[in-house]
């Protein structure tokens, strides 16, 4: 960090910041260049804040980039629509922020081969994202690796940063003492104001620019596109700011004061906030959404467990997935409990089900069926059914290794907060993060098992899981196996 300006070195949130290469930063540059890949929100962006640090330090306006593929893994309407539409937003923002921000949609009629090296190439530093799972990762060191200017990787995700806390530390409840003691520093943070006007000088191409797009020509947009048309957009989770600030109002008048309760009950999806597809596309952070549970006037307790779900086990997983080099790998499943699931790798498996049958939510399991509509319907499962959702794959799938790559595939697919360290860290404790259990199952051994009681004995049960498992989803193309691995493709191009 030698070389940053001391105005950056003596940043107070310098954990957050991470130097990928040695180049150098090149005050010759026309801009500092902000990749933003997932933070897809203008205020409240500690990417945004240390790229306008380094700009208003280099005397160089800050130019905001934000790029979608055609061919990243699974993209499809569902996913390309929330994004684009963050993406609108972010534009948005970062005008009346005063900051220039530039968009490029993939198509063929718009081929740009290698543009953020092309950008890159003109500016005099590099700020992105310090994101540990899906391909933001991978992208991220590659620019840095090839780049001749300076890349910096910011996390923006987490209120405290991973940086921030001890390492090593192996077990939630070590992690929420720590969490929780270095907490309260890190609500303080303001949004950096550019003192150079924004950037309009030549670029590298001929940018979209989102900022004035309608919905119509969004949706022209993506419908011109290579992407899987059948996995329509989530109805129930538009992509835009103006739905992260409906939920946020939602969450502080209505869920919280009941959160604890209400959270369990999988019939009622409006006892939770439904924000995660926000977080995990960065259109609202955790300390925004801290700063308007504070604000309201609601019970201590049911504060503190909202914050424990958002801010101990959310971070917890972006912990844990810092230190993984593959967050998505089944590897990462305890070793005791791979060995019970390999050394009963050849029970019968009366209940195996092909991957369509598992995708359309058309399996035997009436309870497996409506939690999977949520995914196929909505892009979003309730909290209460993703765990009885996830051991039972176990039991439908040939073997744990197609377990997990089914697992990830429907997740990862459907369901718009997917591709994220929580992923992969729940699915990791679904198959074996908790304690052994005591009876040595068929298929499972003693990783504990889970049964849809709970859910079939609430009032209304199984009426509304009968409802629920009747839903009409898309017909989506489906493989005969899942995917092993897509997020290991280090030829994805940039
Ligand atoms: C098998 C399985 C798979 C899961 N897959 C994902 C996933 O792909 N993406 C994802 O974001 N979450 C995942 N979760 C965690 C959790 O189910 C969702 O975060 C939650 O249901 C999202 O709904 P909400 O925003 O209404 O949550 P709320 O109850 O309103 O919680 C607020 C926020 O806290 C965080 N949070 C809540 N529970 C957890 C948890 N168990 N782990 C980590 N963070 C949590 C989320 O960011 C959530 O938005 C998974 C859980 C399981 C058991």
């Amino acid at each position: 960090m030698d070389d940053l300006p001391p105005t950056l070195t003596e940043w107070t949130d310098a954990p957050r910041v991470r130097r990928l290469n040695q180049a150098p930063f090149r005050r010759e540059g026309w801009y500092v260049l902000c990749w933003l890949q997932q933070a897809l929100r203008a205020r409240d962006n500690p990417v945004i804040d240390v790229a306008v640090l380094l700009g208003n330090a280099l005397g160089l306006p800050v130019l905001v980039y934000h790029g979608l593929r055609e061919d990243y893994p699974f993209a499809s309407d569902r996913l390309h629509r929330f994004i684009l539409g963050a993406s609108r937003d972010l534009a948005i923002g970062c005008e009346r922020r005063g900051l220039a921000c530039v968009q490029y949609v993939d198509r063929a009629a718009k081929r740009e081969k290698g543009l953020v090296y092309r950008l890159a190439a003109d500016a005099a530093a590099v700020v992105l994202e310090d994101q540990p799972a899906f391909v933001a990762q991978w992208q991220a060191e590659r620019v840095a690796a090839k780049s001749g200017t300076g890349v910096v990787a910011v996390n923006a995700a987490c209120l405290v940063p991973p940086a921030a806390l001890d390492q090593g530390v192996g077990t939630t409840s070590a992690f929420r003492r720590r969490h929780e003691k270095a907490r309260e520093a890190w609500y303080l943070w303001r949004d950096e104001e550019p003192t150079v006007a924004p950037y309009d000088g030549p670029l590298a191409y001929e940018p979209d620019r989102l900022g004035g797009a309608s919905d119509a020509e969004l949706d022209a947009l993506i419908a011109s596109l290579d992407i899987d048309h059948a996995l329509y957009p989530s109805a129930m989770l538009p992509g835009s700011r103006d739905e992260v600030l409906i939920r946020l109002r939602r969450l502080t008048e209505e869920v919280l004061p009941a959160y604890a309760e209400a959270r369990n009950n999988a019939s009622r999806p409006e006892g939770s906030s439904t924000l995660s597809p926000y977080l995990h596309f960065g259109v609202v952070g955790p300390r925004e959404i801290m700063a308007a549970i504070k604000a309201a006037d609601v019970a201590e307790d049911q504060q503190q467990k909202f914050a424990d779900e958002l801010l101990t086990w959310r971070e917890w997983f972006h912990y844990r997935a810092r230190t993984m080099r593959v967050p998505e790998s089944y590897a990462r499943v305890p070793n005791w409990a791979k060995g019970q699931l390999e050394k009963h790798a050849d029970d019968p498996r009366p209940e195996l089900e092909t991957l369509d049958a598992l995708v359309h939510g058309e399996t035997r399991d009436e309870t497996w069926n409506a939690c999977q509509k949520q995914y196929l319907i909505d892009g979003w499962m309730h909290n209460n059914l993703r765990m009885y959702w996830a051991k039972r794959i176990i039991a439908m799938t040939p073997d744990p290794q197609t377990g997990w790559a089914t697992a990830c595939y429907l997740n990862d697919r459907l369901s718009l907060d997917g591709r994220d360290p929580s992923t992969y860290g729940n699915l990791a404790w679904a198959w074996g993060d908790a304690a052994p259990g005591y009876r040595d199952n068929p298929i499972y051994g003693l990783v504990q098992t889970r049964t849809d009681r709970s859910i079939r004995e609430r009032p209304g049960g199984p009426e509304w899981l009968r409802k629920m498992a009747a839903r009409e989803g898309p017909r989506l193309q489906v493989p005969e196996t899942p995917p092993v691995d897509p997020y290991l493709s280090e030829k994805l191009p940039i």
